[in-house]
């Protein structure tokens, strides 16, 4: 989208708004999908991005659906992903979100424990139905960069617990094979490379001390893309031939399995730009300058629910200068009262002046819904999705109180 659109958009909804480009997720979910073997299924991942129209148009893209959680599974079927092709993932599942995941027709269920098995067989047998299920495999290896998910250990079954699950499987379960995520932003195809074979070990050594046939082996992703900083992810030169190798033959039990990846950032960081307005502009007699803008980390808070609370990196592109001002070095700070809401330490911006727009590039994933949304209760920003200069429609994630059960009354 040019400068031109960014301004209108601003004036029509508001700030902070966050604006999605539906043309960058169709190329950069045709990239990914090139990058992979035609046979492999690409799984999207909701939680990078949950909004229907843009999921919708990675889904148009050829991908399936990754989701964990009810709301996550809503707004896949919204998206128009058919309910059979979506992997339910994440640890600690209730019996009522597998009940009305198995209800609504969700494929399969990556399960990370004898105790999940265990969950998923009773709800299953109890809708008298069987329910297809994955192994979710802790790796044996972690990844050479990014972010693990074998950090925590709390993902998976280790490969000795999922050789003792395989030999006492609820009879309402079918497992039809092996997870495995290594973790996220994943830098550089040789690495990449890398995690997917040593995911592709631990799955054979399971498969083989198990005698599991799989059927299907999701080894993850891990591709990367930069958050709320200008730049690309790279290519994937070399990723398509080292996978061919790679994925040519299988020390399993029977045919070669069908692969999965996974991909929750990469199809859709680069086509989203969050748009905040300049609410102020403090110099101390020190010089130091700290700008106040109206996109706290209840907007832009990723990185914070990440444990990460300083986002020295962010960067901003001031929409509202022409070429005329010099470029100051700030700290960014939100409306939120905590100094805790910081989007940048020390951000290299054309000097801001009150009123002025500001556009964070890349924030396409991880942006509103992985924000403290509900903190300070200001309303949620605006997200608008555009295809060209059309703008397919805007929507604002929903906060405040309701009345839970079983007080179904507000008090009085
Ligand atoms: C978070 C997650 C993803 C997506 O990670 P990205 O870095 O956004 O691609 C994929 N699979 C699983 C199991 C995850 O937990």
């Amino acid at each position: 989208m040019d400068e031109q659109a960014l301004h209108e958009a601003a004036k029509r909804f508001g700030t902070p708004l966050y604006v999605y480009d539906l043309g960058a997720v169709r190329t950069r979910t045709a990239e990914l999908r090139a990058a992979l073997p035609g046979s492999a299924a690409l799984l999207y991942s909701l939680k990078a991005n949950p909004l229907p129209a843009v999921a919708a148009e990675v889904r148009a893209g050829g991908c399936r659906a990754e989701v964990s959680s009810a709301g996550e599974l809503r707004a896949a079927l919204e998206a128009g992903f058919p309910a059979d092709g979506i992997l339910y993932t994440g640890p600690g599942k209730s019996a009522a979100e597998l009940a009305e995941a198995l209800e609504r027709g969700v494929g399969t269920f990556s399960c990370e424990s004898a105790t999940e098995l265990r969950r998923l067989g009773h709800v299953a047998a109890s809708a008298g139905r069987r329910a297809a299920a994955l192994l979710r495999l802790q790796p044996v290896e972690g990844p050479a960069s990014g972010l693990s998910m074998a950090d925590g250990r709390q993902f998976g079954f280790d490969p000795e617990g999922a050789v003792r699950a395989c030999a006492d499987l609820p009879e309402a379960v079918m497992v039809r094979g092996c997870h495995v995520y290594l973790g996220s932003q994943i830098s550089g195809v040789g690495a990449l490379l890398e995690g997917f074979a040593s995911a592709k070990r631990t799955v054979e050594h399971v498969c083989r001390a198990a005698g599991l046939v799989p059927e299907v082996v999701d080894l993850g992703g891990g591709f990367p893309w930069p958050y709320a900083t200008p730049g690309t992810g790279g290519g994937f030169e070399g990723l398509a031939e080292g996978l061919k190798e790679l994925l040519a033959d299988w020390a399993t039990p029977g045919p070669a399995p069908e692969v999965w990846f996974e991909s929750g950032r990469r199809p859709i960081a680069e086509s989203g730009s969050l748009l905040t307005t300049v609410m102020d502009v403090k110099v101390r007699p020190d010089g130091a300058t700290t700008v106040v803008v109206d996109a706290g980390v209840n907007v832009l808070g990723g990185m914070t629910g990440l444990g990460r609370v300083l986002r020295p990196g962010t960067g901003f592109e001031n929409l509202s200068a022409r070429g005329d001002r010099a470029t100051l070095t700030a700290a960014v700070v939100g409306p939120l009262c905590t100094p805790l809401d910081r989007l940048a330490v020390r951000a290299e911006i054309a000097e801001p002046r009150v009123g002025d727009l500001l556009r964070v590039p890349n924030v396409g994933a991880y942006g509103p819904s992985a924000s403290l949304a509900a903190f300070l209760s200001r309303p949620p920003a605006v997200e608008a999705v555009f295809d060209g200069a059309d703008c397919v429609g805007a929507w604002r994630l929903a906060t405040g109180h309701v009345a839970a059960d079983p007080w179904p009354q507000p008090l009085a």
